[in-house]
């Protein structure tokens, strides 16, 4: 989408908008547990209280009840990523079809196999633990907005990614004079509320005998004898057997993964709930979550009480891998999302947001997870889901905990588990580099898709930057 005539300071649906997440400050955020003070041990200790954290806590604990899990969470449970995306819960594991058809042609069959079955077990996990996060497997609609996008639409669709619909029959499913036509997806994308299932997965883990600390960061980690010791910034240390990092964007505790993925920023605006008339004007009726098809991509949804989260675009990486929650906020980002918010549905003028904020996603150099272990296999870890962890964070705690296990299984001897990708390059190689990619995708978009040399240099090394 390009932009728009508007001009002048600050969108007037902005005018309002508090910085804040959302779905943190919803009714029914839990107290925080106590840190860890004092010394302890645990069979298994878990890093990160995000979903790769409690999805790995949940599942060690279902497949062994007698095991002792400790989950050391820096922050609060849920606070990063996992309490502020888009609530996208998707099946596939490798970032969309296109990029696992590309890098694992022989085994993509099987990997969409298990992303479905890993969906299927997070629905039916959601309803055994009763967790209340909105759970609706709505499916996905892919739209085209450009001449070029309804080809890739009617591609994706022969080789058996969707029903294909035309202007007509995608702007049924939701109105907006930019469609020019959509990829239906049934059932392969579930939205949930992304922080009440956070929430919700650790009141599980703890009602299976999980303890969880918050506001204990780990700072160091090393072998000792046959286990793991691991320092923390409270001065409690903690003797483990296997350590499980779910450390996400974060400053990896390994510093052999510390080049393989760098913190992107993605931002989100929420609006204040819609009437019924204002829905109506939309025809929002099946409820799908959305998402558009160039390089640069919006993603919206309805939330429970019929706001309309609308986040994208810009994928920002900062100079030097750090995170650091001044970032959290960008105006010329919010800026740019309300703009084409408004281009994409004129019938909502008027309508205001309430909500900003951004977050960061680890992005590694294949868009998908990479898993590993260190220490002797006494430590293992799974990151870079680049902006599509919702769903796939619970096949990493699987691998994860197969790994931990010693335990040669379907998912241990699969090609995209055993291999890693290539790190980013050090700065100011990796900012450079990132700045280049990016312009050249935001130049691909206002050019019909065509990829300039840069890209289709990347495209044959296997490399990429996405959000
Ligand atoms: C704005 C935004 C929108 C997104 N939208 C979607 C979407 O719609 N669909 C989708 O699939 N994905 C989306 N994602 C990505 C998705 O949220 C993540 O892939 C997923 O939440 C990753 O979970 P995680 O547990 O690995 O990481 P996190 O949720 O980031 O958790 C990591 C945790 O580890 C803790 N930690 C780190 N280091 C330490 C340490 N040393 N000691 C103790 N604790 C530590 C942190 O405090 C943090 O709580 C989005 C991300 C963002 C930011």
């Amino acid at each position: 989408m390009g932009p728009s005539g508007r001009g002048g300071a600050g969108h007037p649906a902005l005018a309002d908008t508090q910085p804040g997440v959302f779905w943190l400050e919803q009714p029914g955020r839990p107290a925080p547990r106590p840190a860890l003070h004092a010394p302890t041990d645990a069979d298994l200790v878990i890093v990160g209280g995000g979903y790769s954290g409690l999805w790995t806590a949940l599942l060690a604990k279902e497949r062994n009840p007698d095991r002792d899990v400790l989950l050391l969470e820096g922050g609060r449970i849920g606070w990063a990523a996992s309490g502020r995306n888009g609530g996208f819960c998707s099946a596939s594991l490798t970032h969309g079809e296109a990029n696992g058809r590309a890098r694992w042609p022989d085994e993509y069959d099987t990997l969409d196999r298990l992303g479905r079955e890993n969906l299927d077990a997070i629905e039916e996990a959601v309803t055994r633990y009763g967790i209340d996060c909105d759970f609706r497997r709505t499916g996905e609609l892919t739209v085209a907005t450009a001449p070029h996008e309804v080809d890739w639409l009617r591609d994706a669709a022969a080789v058996g990614g969707g029903e294909f619909l035309d202007r007509d029959a995608v702007r049924a499913e939701l109105d907006s004079p930019t469609y020019l036509a959509g990829l239906r997806d049934p059932d392969g994308t579930a939205l949930v509320d992304p922080a009440r299932l956070a929430w919700g997965l650790a009141a599980a883990a703890e009602s299976l005998g999980v303890r969880v600390a918050e506001g204990t960061r780990v700072s160091g980690m090393s072998r000792d004898g046959d286990g793991v010791r691991l320092e923390t910034h409270t001065g409690a240390v903690v003797r483990a057997r296997r350590v499980a990092l779910g450390t996400n964007a974060f400053p990896s505790l390994l510093r052999r993964v510390s080049l393989h993925t760098v913190p992107v920023y993605d931002y989100v605006l929420m609006t204040e709930p819609l009437t019924p008339q204002q829905l109506d004007a939309i025809g929002w009726h099946s409820r799908v979550g959305v998402g558009d098809s160039a390089n640069q991509f919006h993603y919206y949804r309805l939330t429970a009480d019929n706001r309309i989260l609308w986040g994208g675009y810009d994928a920002v990486y900062h100079y030097g891998r750090r995170v650091d929650p001044r970032r959290d906020q960008r105006p010329e980002t919010f800026e740019k999302l309300a703009q084409h918010f408004f281009e994409t549905f004129p019938q909502l003028e008027g309508l205001r947001f309430t909500h900003r904020w951004g977050g960061a996603i680890d992005t590694c150099t294949r868009f998908s997870a990479f898993f590993g272990t260190a220490m002797g296999g006494r430590v293992a870890y799974a990151l870079g889901y680049t902006g599509l962890g919702v769903g796939a964070t619970r096949f990493g705690a699987r691998v994860m905990l197969d790994l931990l296990d010693g335990r040669r299984s379907e998912v241990t001897e699969l090609e995209m588990v055993r291999r890693r990708p290539l790190p980013f390059p050090p700065e100011p190689v990796a900012w450079a580099g990132i700045q280049l990619t990016r312009w050249s995708l935001a130049r691909a978009d206002d050019n019909a898709g065509r990829r300039n040399l840069w890209l289709r240099t990347l495209d044959r090394l296997g490399l990429g930057f996405d959000s």
